[in-house]
């Protein structure tokens, strides 16, 4: 083959789109999607509460180890650790934003088109899921090492190039004469010796090199981790193509071809809306897979080496459940533990406790977010089922439960002879029904 030949083939193929092809069966995708998504939304909320509690830990002197304290020389890294974890939760949000669920309500053929998946649509997931790789792994690397100089480099690096174009009102709100004087510094540094000066160092520069950093002190090098960290790497490089405008990425989503329309039981739909969502998918489990075995521990590390014992065991047990939440949804999408709760109680401003099998409370606070529907005590997730009315006790495989909000008493409030009363009308319902 000479160079004509391979520009020849070139020509012919990647000019005209073939006819996409539909490849998996899109009601089990936006299925998997709707889960996978609901799982991200209740991590983030969990991780939420736990930046606080952080955050509060380390911004009390007595609760940190020596070289963290007031005074000591490490001790910038107590704020330095709470806003990196703060941009990296805008940066997973974002992400959760760009992988919702397909919205089908009143979808017909005549506006379909609201179904289609093009350019901006690829674009914008590609982008904001290389935005969360790059930042999660390379500031997990930063919290593993709390090395100043690392840490330096890392910021005057940005710094350097945001300064160059920032706008009199950007740079009066950020630059103080402390920063100025530090960039100066910087700058009068040659390139060669930004990765190894008096005030910075980078001894991982590359995202990959940092990846096989992270999984090396995690101890994370079974062959299951060696793949992983091929795709955290690969998925790096896919959407980087996107977000530099790559000649494939952009030809594969700016031109249409033609397009049959398909159909379920739900309605009709589009094969650019089923590619986009298998992509989509792909995505968010990649992603969660990379925050609780990597971003997570990387985290616990972190507050490892710098909080005292106690409160360092309270906020490892929280990420422990983190963890447990994300582990548990994504290998046996465990769905089947519910709720029952009337639904007027559901839609008013009081909170409703759910009392979880592990013995921890939890109490649902209003807005009724699904999204809050996990336990902090062990990190497993629920479902609610609203009812209508007064529905009181109701039957279920597990035997007779109270509907949250019934008027009713608890069923540990009632008398032997009326708990032995529910207990045979519960076993006469469940002989009927054999
Ligand atoms: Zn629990």
């Amino acid at each position: 083959m000479n160079e004509l030949d391979v520009l020849n083939n070139i020509a012919s193929n990647l000019t005209e789109r073939k006819s996409s092809a539909a490849l998996s069966n899109y009601e089990v995708l936006c299925n998997n999607i709707s889960f996978t998504h609901g799982l991200l939304e209740r991590g983030i909320a969990y991780i939420e509460i736990i930046i606080t509690k952080i955050k509060n830990t380390l911004s009390n002197n007595n609760l940190l180890n020596r070289d963290y304290q007031k005074n000591n020389t490490l001790n910038a890294f107590t704020l330095l650790i709470p806003s990196l974890l703060l941009n990296d939760l805008e940066v997973i949000k974002k992400l959760s934003i760009y992988t919702e669920p397909d919205d089908r309500k009143g979808i017909n053929i005549d506006n379909l088109q609201k179904l289609h998946r093009d350019f901006i649509d690829y674009n914008n997931l590609a982008t904001a899921t290389r935005q969360l790789i790059d930042s999660l792994v390379s500031d997990a690397y930063q919290i593993q090492r709390l090395d100043p100089k690392e840490f330096n480099y890392h910021v005057l690096l940005s710094l350097n190039s945001f300064e160059k174009y920032a706008t009199k009102s950007i740079r009066q709100g950020l630059f103080n004469e402390e920063i100025e004087e530090s960039l100066e510094e910087f700058r009068k540094l040659s390139f060669r010796e930004w990765k190894n000066s008096s005030i910075t160092k980078c001894e991982n520069i590359t995202f990959a090199n940092k990846v096989d950093y992270l999984f090396s002190e995690l101890q994370k090098n079974s062959p299951d981790d060696i793949l992983f960290t091929d795709e955290i790497k690969n998925l790096f490089k896919f959407t980087s193509e996107f977000t530099h405008i790559g000649y494939i990425s952009t030809f594969f989503t700016s031109q249409a071809g033609s397009q049959p329309i398909f159909g379920s039981e739900k309605g009709p739909y589009l094969p650019s809306t089923e590619n986009f969502s298998e992509l989509k998918y792909q995505i968010l489990e990649t992603c969660i897979n990379f925050i609780y075995q990597v971003y997570l521990p990387s985290i616990k590390v972190c507050i490892d080496t710098t909080v005292l014992d106690s409160n360092n065991y309270i906020i490892q047990t929280d990420l422990n459940n983190l963890i447990k939440l994300f582990e548990k949804g994504i290998k046996t999408r465990n769905n089947d533990y519910y709720f029952f709760v009337c639904s007027s109680l559901i839609d008013s401003t009081q909170s409703i406790t759910l009392p979880c099998l592990c013995g921890y409370e939890n109490s649902w606070i209003s807005p009724h977010k699904d999204s809050d529907l996990f336990c902090t005590g062990c990190g497993s997730s629920y479902n609610i089922i609203g009812m209508e009315g007064d529905p009181g006790y109701i039957f279920t495989s597990n035997g007779p439960i109270k509907v949250i909000g019934s008027s009713v008493p608890d069923i540990q409030d009632l008398s032997y002879a009326e708990q032995q009363k529910l207990m045979d009308e519960y076993t006469k319902l469940s002989s009927q029904n054999k």
